[in-house]
């Protein structure tokens, strides 16, 4: 019998917002084998979702917001601040949760947009511990963390340096306009977060986090689903992919290197806007708009395109996407500060480009034309961590954190 409660909390439903909140529902539909899971988010009242169903046997219970709350954070960084600290709607929502559920643990993966982060006071007070993994670096800098904010002289961004012996990374806040502002937040945050259980989850993103002073409990690389698509063995298309939101993802990037390239495709998953942008760049034939997908439905796209974009604006820490391309055999095409530039570096050291610039021309044809591309990229796919195995690793954790409790209280 599934006698411990959990709560997994995500600030944004998973259905509609991928990345770290559908990674926490992966998780979730995992823990159920052995716990009692309930998953707690939230969405816009004009959605069409309801506020409690169940999705996979899992019970899904959502807080309500407005829509002028979801536009709040773009009133600026110390409005945004403010809410990812203090917002008492949700607080209360939450309390109520606590005490009908009674959960014995709670599992959050990413927070500060609607529920803030005074959340982890609520547990607190009500003896709940508290499992945080944290997905971006959004902690340390209320957005996120963009090259230029890191001091860049200490990092050997080399993708062979990635995860092993480099020295701590440390933020150049001083020259920022906000640096004040930012350092005192992070004092602020550093203090709720005292008594939390924080996972990071690649190698770099603990090295920087460690760095400033945040105490991390444990490193638990996010796994991956393995390949189980019905696709046909088909040609691969001279063709990349982007798949993700505008923000940050480095949508440029991929038009630019469609742009100049002798024949590739550019096919996009995602809103609207995306496809607005590429076609002042690209001509209207050689781009493909698919609209937002499932995830299944991405995976069977990787399976079709040679090459997937993953050059991201900013450090970032683990991006799902790049792991489900070598899953799929698609090649990324990524920055040294993606976090897991290292497995793409295997593939063909081309893919891993320097920062801000587009692969070279030379090696783009050569990759394109190199028949073995996609089984070298399924070769290191196989390498990967399986999200089954992240899981146990999980639980492993979750079951120390409840028999210390119960020694505690
Ligand atoms: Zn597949």
């Amino acid at each position: 019998m599934k006698q411990e409660r959990i709560a997994i909390l995500t600030d944004l439903d998973p259905m509609s917002n991928a990345g770290a909140n559908l990674v926490g529902f992966q998780y979730a539909m995992a823990a159920q084998r052995d716990f009692e899971i309930e998953f707690w988010t939230s969405v816009c009242v004009d959605a069409d979702l309801k506020p409690q169903n169940s999705y996979e046997n899992i019970k899904i219970r959502r807080f309500l917001h407005s829509k002028r709350f979801g536009d709040f954070p773009k009133k600026g960084i110390k409005a945004k601040t403010i809410r990812e600290l203090f917002s008492p709607f949700p607080i209360i929502w939450i309390t109520q949760q606590i005490k009908r559920f009674k959960p014995q643990l709670i599992w959050v993966h990413q927070i500060g947009n609607v529920f803030p982060l005074t959340s982890f006071l609520v547990c607190r007070i009500l003896k709940i511990p508290a499992l945080f993994t944290l997905h971006d670096f959004g902690v340390l800098v209320p957005r996120k963390l963009f090259p230029k904010d890191l001091n860049l002289e200490n990092v050997d961004l080399s993708p062979f340096a990635l995860g092993v012996n480099f020295p701590p990374v440390k933020l150049r806040l001083q020259n920022g306009s906000h640096s004040k502002f930012y350092l005192f937040r992070y004092s602020i945050i550093r203090l709720i977060l005292s008594s939390v259980y924080l996972i990071s989850i690649s190698s770099l993103q603990h090295q920087i986090l460690t760095a400033n002073k945040l105490n991390l409990f444990a490193k638990i690389e996010n796994g991956v689903g393995r390949c189980n698509c019905d696709a046909e063995q088909i040609t691969r298309l001279d063709a990349i992919l982007f798949a993700g939101r505008l923000n940050g993802k480095g949508l440029e990037h991929a038009v630019e290197t469609v742009a100049k390239s002798k024949g590739l495709s550019l096919h996009l998953a995602g809103g609207q806007e995306l496809f607005e942008i590429a076609k002042r760049k690209i001509e209207s034939e050689r781009i493909t708009y698919h609209g937002q997908l499932s995830h299944a439905e991405v995976c069977l796209l990787l399976h079709q395109v040679k090459f997937t974009s993953v050059m991201s604006d900013c450090f970032d820490v683990y991006p799902s996407i790049l792991l489900e391309a070598l899953a799929h055999g698609s090649a990324p095409i990524c920055y040294p500060t993606v976090g897991n530039a290292n497995l793409v570096h295997e593939i063909d050291r081309s893919l891993v480009v320097k920062f801000g610039e587009t692969i070279d021309d030379v090696n783009l044809d050569r990759l394109n034309s190199d028949a073995k591309l996609s089984s070298k990229v399924f070769e290191v796919g196989k390498t990967l961590k399986s999200f089954d195995k992240a899981s146990e690793e999980y639980y492993g954790l979750i079951k120390r954190i409840l028999k210390s409790k119960e020694q505690n209280f």
